[in-house]
């Protein structure tokens, strides 16, 4: 479903993804970890076309090969199109759930697929509270966001996301903005949508959440992938040094 080939970028000299490859297939769970400022976010931004890189490729669901090479006076039309054909395919659900605050919890969900996708109101709107129900929200359909707990906005998030029918699923560290009693709720959703055959790409610290929930674990360090592999090899006997020492401070 997802292939990324030697994906780079930087910021300035800061060279924030060194080649990174991924790869993840249709209904797998991967969970990219690492310390901070390993370019973790980078990547699901890149994959979500709201970030432009350097070079690599990445292909989703099927689609064209897209090709990415640095800025050129001639080339910004065409790397603003290819971000464009990468943003269609995929959803991303951030750590703070960027609501809009005045608009209601429905006309939040149904804003992108019928304003930006075009698909009609009513069907979407049926469907947006199909999604409400599944994640126990039905009676907050009218709600404004800031009625709502952390908890239940990031299920918004989460809601709004799948009200998209991307081909994959992103999610961007979507619980360490929450009070600790509310995140088990909202991981609980990410889990059943794993379940259910999503795939997606997750970025967290939640080890246990990675422990049960992903196929693939990848250890980024300083925009490379250090090490990944299953779950129970990356936990249970990480190979390199950086992964271990990683591991030791935030277990
Ligand atoms: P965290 O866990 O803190 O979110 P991360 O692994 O997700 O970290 P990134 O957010 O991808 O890391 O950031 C990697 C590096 O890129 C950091 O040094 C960051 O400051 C830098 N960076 C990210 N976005 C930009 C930007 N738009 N402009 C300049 N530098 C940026």
């Amino acid at each position: 479903l997802l292939t990324v080939r030697g994906l780079h970028k930087r910021f300035g000299d800061n060279e924030v993804l060194r080649g990174i490859d991924l790869t993840l297939h249709r209904g797998e769970v991967v969970v990219l970890i690492g310390p901070s400022g390993s370019g973790k976010t980078t990547v699901l931004r890149a994959l979500n076309g709201l970030e432009t890189p350097d070079a690599g490729t990445i292909v989703v669901a099927g689609g064209p090969d897209i090709d990415f090479a640095p800025e050129t006076p001639v080339s910004k039309r065409t790397r603003a199109q290819k971000r464009l054909a990468l943003r269609d395919r995929s959803a991303m659900v951030f750590q703070h759930h960027n609501l809009f605050p005045h608009l209601s919890v429905l006309e939040n969900v149904i804003e992108g697929p019928w304003r930006v996708q075009g698909r009609p109101k009513a069907e979407v709107v049926a469907e947006a509270q199909v999604l409400l129900a599944r994640v126990g929200l039905a009676d907050k359909a009218d709600a404004r966001p800031h009625e709502l707990s952390g908890g239940q906005q990031q299920r918004v998030g989460i809601v709004r996301a799948l009200a998209l029918r991307p081909d994959l699923l992103l999610f961007d560290e979507p619980t360490s903005a929450l009070d600790p009693e509310l995140v088990g709720e909202v991981l609980l959703v990410i889990k059943e949508l794993a379940d259910e055959g999503w795939s997606m790409v997750v970025v967290t610290h939640e080890l246990s959440f990675a422990r049960e929930a992903a196929d693939h674990v990848l250890f980024m360090d300083a925009g490379v992938v250090v090490e990944e592999g299953a779950p129970g090899d990356i936990f249970g006997a990480p190979q390199h040094e950086r992964t271990k020492r990683f591991l030791t401070r935030i277990m």
